[in-house]
């Protein structure tokens, strides 16, 4: 390596590591957590093993890009698509568990009809 070519790769380094600060961890899926489990197939639970300080347990997607480029895009495109299918499953749990046998028919939407009928 040559003092030009130092230079040139000290400058590289510098503005990768500014670009990286100026970076946010993509904030994954805080909520519905009693979800995470039902949509295995598309996202995992990061219970965050290195107790990284800005985050806490959260659900991300497999292809998580783990940085995003400003304070403003909170989630990766990833993780983005995997908001909805956890959003499901929780609403999906919380019909179950808030169906009562006293709640009279003329009163439950179809999916709570569908689950007494069958
Ligand atoms: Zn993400």
């Amino acid at each position: 390596m040559t003092p030009d070519n130092v230079d040139k790769f000290v400058d590289y380094v510098v503005s990768a590591v500014r670009r990286i600060r100026g970076m946010e961890m993509s904030r994954g899926i805080e909520k519905y957590k009693s979800a995470w489990k039902h949509v295995a197939d598309k996202g995992f639970a990061d219970l965050n093993p290195f107790m990284e300080c800005r985050y806490n347990e959260r659900c991300r997607s497999y292809d998580c890009q783990m940085l995003v480029t400003s304070v403003a895009v909170k989630r990766c495109l990833e993780c983005v698509k995997l908001w909805r299918p956890v959003f499901n499953a929780s609403k999906i749990r919380e019909d179950e568990r808030t169906l009562s046998k006293f709640k009279g028919n003329a009163y439950c939407n179809s999916p709570e009809i569908k689950r007494r009928v069958a």
